[in-house]
């Protein structure tokens, strides 16, 4: 003969018998149960009630959320770019037109550069980072074009630095920010790793811009004058971020 009951046990095992998780002889025994008792009974029916009408809105709520969250999201990485894209436009037609860069726009620059790099390197795997950093590329190309055309042609002052300073500085450091995105993506290197690419192209990137603007002559670069304002960062960075990539290999 099957015990009945009591209710207490009922009312404690109806949620997990309303998400049918309880055992066939549980399930059995509660069916009885309801049949006869009005208060489990009762329960039982808000308990169905409450789930039929609750699980839609938290549905919609949920996409709600997730279309709020990306619109947030496309935001912030909108104006994180184009501010990227104005400080660099700002970078290079500082360092074509005074031939030199002023503290703030290094600082700020760098910040920014080191933001949009890391957030590149961390979402590549996905193409996310490709697509941002094109937008980025082909927006700067657009930006410096305008000013330059604006300045030479429309406002009739300064001189043509487009073509001498702007494009050459400009894809020189889009190479220096695209090849350890790139190597990233496709030789599926480690994220040290390509840190310490990315730091020794910035300052084989930097001396190179320096020879661009006349800053220094191949004889400054080979006797390696200013070595320590120009590369020890740099070179620090690639030793830290090597010593990371390698641990990393050797923990897996
Ligand atoms: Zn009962």
């Amino acid at each position: 003969m099957e015990r009945e009951l009591a209710c207490e046990i009922v009312k404690d095992l109806l949620p997990l018998y309303v998400d049918g998780i309880v055992s066939d002889v549980s399930q059995k025994s509660i069916e009885n149960h309801l049949k006869h008792c009005m208060d489990c009974e009762e329960m039982y029916h808000n308990m169905v009630f409450h789930l039929e009408t609750e699980t839609p809105p938290t549905e919609v709520s949920d996409v709600k959320r997730f279309l709020k969250k990306t619109k947030k999201m496309c935001l912030l990485y909108g104006l994180g770019g184009l501010s990227f894209v104005a400080i660099l436009v700002c970078l290079i037609v500082d360092l074509a037109v005074n031939k030199g860069i002023t503290w703030s726009l290094i600082v700020g620059s760098s910040c920014l550069f080191a933001d949009a790099f890391i957030y590149a390197l961390s979402t590549c795997k996905k193409n996310k980072g490709c697509i941002a950093m094109t937008v980025i590329s082909i927006g700067v190309f657009v930006l410096l074009f305008v000013i330059q055309i604006t300045r030479y042609y429309l406002m009739e002052t300064g001189t043509v630095w487009l073509f001498r300073y702007g494009l050459p500085i400009l894809l020189l450091w889009l190479l220096v920010l695209w090849l350890p995105v790139l190597t990233r993506t496709f030789l599926k290197w480690n994220i040290w790793d390509c840190m310490a690419l990315f730091m020794l192209l910035a300052v084989i990137g930097n001396y190179v811009t320096k020879l661009i603007t006349g800053d220094y002559v191949w004889n400054d670069v080979l006797h390696m004058r200013g070595f320590i304002g120009n590369a020890i960062g740099g070179v620090i960075g690639i030793i830290l971020f090597g010593i990371l990539g390698r641990i990393e290999k050797w923990r897996k």
